[in-house]
């Protein structure tokens, strides 16, 4: 067993000097106790490890005559320690390097395993948490420092580490809040998962939360002025609509103020016109009933865009004949057109219906507005209206309008700000045309209502073209058997007894010439106060009930009327009442109180005629 036979090398694979053997060292007396000696077996390819023990043997004088020797190959176990050492230091290099990762991430982040043991913890966890983690059971520890946003203590089965690492369950963005050691406090946003194992076991569960104290007092801020603008929007759109409704009571109130006086001096000067005047006076009094009669049509405009921007306005829609309206509408504009030297071309389509159905009132008035734009606008040329159909559906018939004039035009820039109310191009053309610039924007609004639409077309002085669309229904069968009814007038009706129960004196005059010219019986009372006992003392056919008056209005005295138990006069006597109100509902509560008729202000005689005689069926 010498060095050679036995080739023998130290761990790091150097053969040594042969008496270091530790067969040479027990022959020499030395006990080797269970050295490490690399040795390559001649049958085999590589090395082996062997752990080898040697002590002299010794004979009764004490001289050594062998050596027991003892060897054990541990290179399995040696290969084995080896593999988990390298195992070891890549598990150190990755944890380091997960480490690294973790302590660059902007949200802290804690791993735990399934016993609630920290794996790993990175800066952020603990500087946001404010302490290090060092317990045994870190779910304890974690789940103990926070609370929810309402304060309530978080239980510790609600604690999203606790929930990922029992039941697999993913939290994400629970948000509570952390009181630290130090008393300090601070919003977290927490979310966390488990770690699977291979075969889908939980092995470990990973937190990461973030600190949103900031984030949560902007919230909150924010939170703060969203609620102090919605107050300021509530408050401020409450006045607004207080003001709003102030101003549309304002404007009716106004309407009936100037409406009634209007109304007396319209109708004395038509008194006045039928007599036998001087032509001079007639042409004086001519101008007063002009004027007054466009003052009329702007108050009307005025009260129009009111009751639109209510949504108040109702078409009165019925049927009637196309052909009627457009002729009587144009009648005027021809004449008109003869006294500034224009030509005016009025084109009707071959297959216009003869019969439609809808507001001639409203068409009529649009109609009115372009045609007295165009004229208005022009100075050489002329003027043309046009009309054909557009399209026919179930529900009705799309016609199209169309005013055109060779004016002045419209710069492009312009014709976008023609439908807006109050609105007029320049000054200087206001000076010299005049208007109130309301009669584009109301007839933008009158032809939606009608179901159709208004465009412009047109160039700085190369006139313009207005075209509008309206939608009219089919004309129903019965109706269009109707005899249209001849104009009545006062003095168609029998003689009749009446009681005009009106404050104003200009009015009640002329109410009383007309009706007493046309042959009835009119007995006057001022307020609704003095009309009740006018009927305890005469008897009447019907009663004109003013309905703003002092003392006692229209509204209470047909009240009364209608309910008083010691009366001397029928509590049916027929009531129309008589107002410049024209705001929608009016004629409802009128007819609440127990009136049977309506006649506005300022009155047309045929339709006071009518509505008698419809009262007195
Ligand atoms: P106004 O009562 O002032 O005429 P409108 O609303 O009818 O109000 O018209 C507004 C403005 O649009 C007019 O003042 C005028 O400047 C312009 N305008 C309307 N129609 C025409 C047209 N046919 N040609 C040129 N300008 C027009």
């Amino acid at each position: 067993l010498s060095g050679r036979t036995l080739d023998l090398r130290d761990p790091k694979g150097f053969p040594p000097p042969a008496d270091e053997l530790p067969f040479a060292r027990a022959l020499r007396g030395e006990s080797v106790f269970q050295e490490e000696w690399s040795y390559t077996p001649r049958n085999r390819s590589g090395s082996i490890v062997l752990l080898i023990s040697a002590a002299p043997f010794h004979d009764k004088e004490g001289t050594i005559i062998g050596v027991v020797l003892s060897l054990r190959d541990i290179t399995a176990a040696r290969r084995m320690e080896l593999r988990q050492k390298r195992l070891h230091n890549r598990v150190e290099k990755e944890r380091t390097l997960l480490q690294a990762i973790l302590g660059q991430m902007p949200v802290g982040v804690i791993i735990t395993e399934t016993t609630g043991r920290l794996v790993m913890a990175n800066n952020q966890a603990e500087s946001i948490v404010g302490c290090t983690f060092k317990g045994p059971h870190l779910v304890n520890e974690f789940h103990g420092l926070g609370v929810h946003p309402d304060g309530r203590p978080v239980d510790q089965q609600e604690c999203p580490l606790a929930r990922s690492l029992r039941h697999g369950e993913v939290v994400t963005n629970q948000e509570l809040i952390l009181h630290r050691d130090n008393g300090t406090q601070a919003a977290i946003s927490c979310s966390s998962a488990p770690v699977l194992d291979s075969r889908g076991r939980i092995m470990a569960a990973v937190l990461m939360f973030m600190d949103i104290t900031e984030r949560k007092q902007a919230e909150r801020e924010l939170l703060d002025i969203r609620s102090e603008l919605e107050e300021r929007v509530r408050i401020r759109t409450l006045e607004l609509e207080g003001a709003n409704m102030a101003k549309d009571e304002f404007l009716a109130n106004m309407s009936h103020e100037i409406r009634t006086p209007m109304s007396g001096i319209l109708g004395m000067t038509e008194i006045i016109l039928q007599r036998d005047l001087s032509q001079e006076l007639h042409a004086d009094l001519s101008i007063i009933r002009d004027s007054t009669r466009s003052m009329l049509t702007l108050l009307n405009d005025l009260l129009d865009l009111s009751r639109i921007g209510k949504g108040s306005l109702d078409l009165r829609t019925t049927d009637f004949e196309l052909s009627e309206v457009i002729d009587s509408l144009v009648r005027p504009f021809e004449l008109l057109a003869m006294d500034k030297g224009l030509t005016f071309g009025v084109f009707l389509d071959q297959e216009l219906p003869v019969r439609v159905h809808g507001d001639p009132d409203r068409l009529g008035q649009v109609l009115k507005n372009l045609l007295q734009n165009a004229f208005k606008f022009t100075e050489d040329g002329g003027v043309r209206l046009r009309i054909s159909k557009q399209s026919e559906t179930r529900n009705g018939t799309v016609l199209l309008f169309s005013v055109s004039d060779t004016g002045i035009g419209i710069t492009r820039r312009n014709q976008a700000k023609l439908f807006t109310p109050f609105t007029q191009l320049d000054h200087s053309r206001s000076k010299r045309y005049g208007g109130s610039g309301l009669g584009l924007a109301i007839c933008r609004q009158l032809v939606r209502l009608m179901g159709g639409e208004i465009r412009v077309e047109s160039r700085k002085g190369a006139g313009a073209t207005f075209r509008f669309t309206v939608l009219f229904k089919k004309v129903r069968e019965r109706q269009e058997e109707l005899k249209v009814e001849n104009p009545l007038c006062l003095a168609d009706l029998p003689p009749l007894s009446i009681l005009l129960a009106e404050d104003n004196l200009v009015n009640r005059l002329f109410l009383r010439r007309a009706l007493t010219s046309a042959g009835h019986r009119v007995t006057e009372a001022e307020n609704g106060k003095e009309a009740l006992e006018q009927l305890q003392l005469e008897s009447f056919d019907c009663v004109l009930m003013d309905v703003q008056m002092p003392v006692m209005d229209g509204i209470r005295a047909t009240k009364k009327i209608r309910t008083m138990r010691q009366r001397r006069f029928s509590p049916r006597i027929p009531i129309i009442a008589l107002t410049a109100y024209a705001m929608k509902g009016d004629r409802e509560k009128f007819l609440d109180a127990g009136m049977n008729g309506y006649v506005p202000k300022p009155v047309d005689f045929s339709e006071l005629a009518r509505t008698i005689q419809y009262v007195m069926k």
